[in-house]
């Protein structure tokens, strides 16, 4: 299968090559050049099939043969290995639980699938490669996670100083081995301005051989396909299916496009944010406007120019009516968040994290003002216990945090710390 870049169709690279470049040469982003539609018979024997067969043969169309099945199963064995359970309330409201992976957030799924891929590709290659990665808080941890200890890879993670969570901090920081962790003075949007800079760098590149994994990587979008046909595979009732995703990147909104695409029916999508509601802002009025970003309580959602937009906008032929026909959206702030916690504790007894929360209220909002009957399913991201300083800070209630995630509490933190300029950024990669 080939991959061509958004900024240019004729610009295409094997999928090999878009899942180790992470970005194109001209700075666009890798799409699939067709998204083959699924077999009926796939689609209807989903029930039949476990969460890594239905990974292995949704991810089979995207790679074709550049590797052997044998392989592409054992890459799905050791990344694809935890389950995504739904909850399920009501017809109205199921949650998706996407935490059950090593950092506890959806990005455990993308993030190992992406490091099982490059390992394989780069088992006969004997010139290391560094991984750069800006994070706003999930990313970070899922990626040096995954690619903790595979050799001829270190990941360099870039994160802003102060503003993700102590917990996630830590999970970035207290890795070593092949993990490098880069505190910055400045915002996500500083960290992943310094990765777009170093990719397109002349002398970085002659030194270098450079690679990303922020969600920008196919090699993420991918597995984040899986778990919309495993998800539908749980519901019992399938009638006007709709799947709330609270946003950042959009790169889970993408992969939900993709599974759209392959034929899996799902109605509607909403792109659920927080008060960065730049993208809400296009869906509702057409204009794409970026703005720094702006720290709220669900904080891997705190970005002011949505990467993904462009594969959104390539994919849909930059039809904004026919994007917004299947992508509804709405922004919410911290208050209304918090209440919605509480809301659900009150309700369920359901702790659920700040940005599940967000995909609850705009589901709501969905289902008052457009389609009451609709079925639910709102993308559970991150386990709450990674956001304890919200519920500490604001609510009279905590989740408990889970076991793997205390021991990196007691780890001690290694950081290279760098102010907001560039070209110190780069004398630590020259080092
Ligand atoms: C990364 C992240 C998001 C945003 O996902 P995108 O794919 O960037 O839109 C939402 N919630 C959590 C918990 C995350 O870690």
């Amino acid at each position: 299968m080939n991959y061509y870049s958004t900024n240019n169709k004729n610009n295409q690279v094997s999928f090999r090559q878009a899942i180790l470049r992470g970005l194109a040469d001209d700075r666009g982003l890798f799409l699939p050049e067709s998204i083959p539609p699924l077999s009926k018979s796939f689609l209807e024997s989903l029930s039949h099939l476990s969460f890594q067969e239905i990974a292995f043969e949704v991810s089979k169309y995207f790679i074709e043969d550049e590797i052997p099945k044998s392989d592409l199963m054992n890459i799905i064995e050791s990344s694809i290995s935890f389950e995504a359970p739904l909850i399920n309330f009501s017809d109205q409201l199921n949650i998706l639980e996407l935490f059950h992976g090593p950092t506890l957030a959806f990005k455990d799924f993308g993030a190992r699938f992406m490091a099982q891929t490059m390992k394989y590709f780069l088992k006969d290659n004997d010139k290391e490669i560094n991984i750069l990665v800006a994070t706003s808080g999930d990313t970070g941890s899922a990626v040096a996670n995954g690619f903790l200890n595979i050799r001829g890879i270190n990941v360099i993670v870039l994160f802003p100083k102060g503003k993700i969570s102590k917990i996630q901090e830590k999970q970035i920081t207290t890795l070593g081995n092949n993990i490098t962790a880069v505190e910055v003075e400045g915002t996500f949007d500083d960290c992943q301005r310094f990765v777009k800079a170093a990719f397109v760098d002349k002398e970085l590149k002659s030194n270098l051989n450079l690679s990303s994994a922020n969600s920008i990587n196919i090699g993420r979008l991918i597995p984040q396909s899986f778990y919309y046909f495993e998800s539908y595979k749980q519901l019992e009732n399938k009638e006007k299916v709709v799947y709330s995703v609270p946003s950042g990147n959009l790169g889970n909104l993408t992969a939900g496009v993709f599974a759209k695409i392959m034929g899996l029916p799902i109605h509607k999508f909403i792109a659920a944010t927080n008060a960065n509601d730049v993208f809400t802002k296009y869906i509702n009025n057409g204009e794409y406007k970026t703005r720094p970003s702006q720290i709220t309580l669900s904080n891997a959602m705190d970005v002011g120019d949505p990467s993904n937009i462009a594969r959104i906008k390539d994919l849909y032929e930059d039809d904004h009516s026919m994007i917004s026909n299947v992508i509804f959206s709405k922004s919410y702030s911290d208050k209304q968040t918090l209440t919605k916690i509480s809301e659900l504790k009150d309700k369920y007894n359901y702790i659920i994290d700040p940005h599940g929360a967000v995909g609850c209220l705009a589901l709501e909002a969905y289902q008052k003002t457009v389609e009451p009957n609709c079925i639910g399913v709102v993308l559970e991201t991150a386990h709450p216990g990674k956001f304890i300083e919200v519920f500490e800070n604001n609510l009279d209630f905590k989740p408990e945090i889970p076991e793997r995630l205390a021991i990196s509490l007691n780890k001690k933190s290694i950081t290279i710390k760098l102010d907001n300029n560039y070209k110190h950024f780069k004398d630590v990669l020259l080092k």
